[in-house]
C-alpha cells in the first residue's frame, strides 16, 4: 500500500528537529533509516502528518572513543557499526550481533538508534546493549538526560524515549578483551530471530570470571539471563559446567507463542543457544 500523505522536513541540527517535534506534537514521527517505520506507514498502521528526517544531522553519526566508554551516534548505520574498529575492540558483542542483523541493504540503511528506539523484542541489538550496560542519551526541549539500559526497554515496542524526545547516542562501557558470541535461530535467512542469545565472557585462564547473557524474543523486551550469569561465575568453561548453567536460560522469561514456535519450544531453544553462545564466547 501507499502511505497516507504527510509533510516532510529534514533539519540539520538536533535543536531544529526538537523544535519540529514540539511544533507538531502527536502528529509528528521521526524517521531514521526508515526500515521499520516505512513498512508501518505503508500498512497504514500509523499516519503521521509530519515526518522529521534525522538523516541530515551529521552530529548523530559515527563511533567515538570517550575514555572508559565508546559512544555510538544514533544515526550510525548498522553496516558502519559492524565494521568499526572501536566496536570490534571494546564491544565485540555488538559487532557479532550486527553480523546477523537482516541483510546487507537493511544494514546499510537501518541505524543503530532507530533499531533500539523501535524496540522490537526480537531485535538483535537489544540483548547486547542490555548486557553491556549501555547508557542512552536522550535529548528533549529541557536538555539531555541519560537512561540506563535496564530502564530503557519498557514494554513491547516501547522505550523510555518520550514523544517529544530524540535518542542522540548510546554509550557502551568498554569490555576490552571479553570474548563474545551471538547465536540466532531463524526459520528463513536474514529474518528476525525466533530466539537469539548474546553472550560475552571475561576469562581468567580456563575459568569464566564473569559472563553476561542476553535473550531476544523471550519476552516483551530484551532480557538478561541473570540466573545463567550467576551460575557461570567461577566455573570452568567446560561443556558440562556451561550446559548446567545454560539450563537456567529461560528462568523468569515469558516467551510468546506464535506460528514459529510455542513458549515451551522457545524456552528449550534458549537453553541450547545459550550453551553454544557461552562456549564460543569463552573460546572453548
Ligand atoms: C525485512 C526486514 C528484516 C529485518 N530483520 C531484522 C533482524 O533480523 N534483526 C533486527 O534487529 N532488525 C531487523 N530489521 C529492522 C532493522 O534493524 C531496522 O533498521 C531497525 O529496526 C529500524 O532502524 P531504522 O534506522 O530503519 O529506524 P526507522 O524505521 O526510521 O524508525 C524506527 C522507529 O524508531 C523511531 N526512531 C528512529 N530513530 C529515532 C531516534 N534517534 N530517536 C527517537 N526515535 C527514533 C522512529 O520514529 C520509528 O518509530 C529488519 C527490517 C526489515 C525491513
Amino acid at each position: 500500500m501507499i502511505p497516507a500523505q504527510f509533510d516532510y522536513v529534514a533539519p540539520t541540527s538536533v535543536e531544529d528537529a526538537l523544535s519540529a517535534l514540539a511544533q507538531h506534537g502527536d502528529d509528528a514521527k521521526i524517521i531514521a533509516g526508515g526500515q521499520s517505520l516505512l513498512p508501518v506507514l505503508r500498512m497504514r498502521l500509523n499516519a503521521p502528518e509530519m515526518v522529521i528526517d534525522l538523516g541530515r544531522i551529521e552530529s548523530l553519526r559515527g563511533v567515538r572513543d570517550d575514555g572508559d566508554a565508546i559512544v555510538i551516534g544514533a544515526m550510525t548505520p548498522h553496516s558502519v557499526v559492524g565494521s568499526d574498529p572501536l566496536v570490534a575492540e571494546h564491544a565485540l558483542l555488538i559487532a557479532k550481533a550486527v553480523e546477523h542483523l537482516a541483510d546487507a541493504q537493511i544494514r546499510h540503511r537501518g541505524t543503530f538508534g532507530g533499531a533500539l528506539a523501535h524496540a522490537d523484542p526480537g531485535g538483535d541489538l537489544g540483548p547486547p546493549v542490555l548486557v553491556l550496560g549501555a547508557e542512552f542519551v536522550i535529548a528533549g526541549s529541557g536538555g539531555t538526560r541519560t537512561v540506563a539500559a535496564d530502564d530503557f526497554f519498557v514494554d513491547l515496542f516501547e522505550t523510555a524515549i518520550g514523544d517529544d524526545e530524540i535518542l542522540t547516542e548510546v554509550r557502551i562501557p568498554k569490555h576490552t578483551g571479553w570474548g563474545a558470541h551471538h547465536e540466532k535461530f531463524v526459520r528463513v535467512a536474514h529474518q528476525w530471530p525466533i530466539v537469539a542469545v548474546a553472550a560475552t565472557v571475561r576469562m581468567d585462564g580456563d575459568t569464566i570470571a564473569e559472563a553476561r547473557v542476553g535473550l531476544a524474543n523471550m519476552g516483551s523486551t530484551p532480557l538478561r539471563a541473570r540466573a545463567v550469569e550467576e551460575a557461570l561465575a567461577g566455573q570452568p568453561a567446560t561443556d558440562d559446567a556451561v550446559r548446567s548453567a545454560a539450563a537456567k536460560a529461560a528462568d523468569g522469561a515469558n516467551p510468546p507463542s506464535d506460528l514459529n514456535g510455542d513458549a515451551d519450544y522457545r524456552r528449550h531453544v534458549a537453553t541450547v543457544l545459550t550453551r553454544r553462545a557461552v562456549l564460543a564466547a569463552a573460546g572453548s
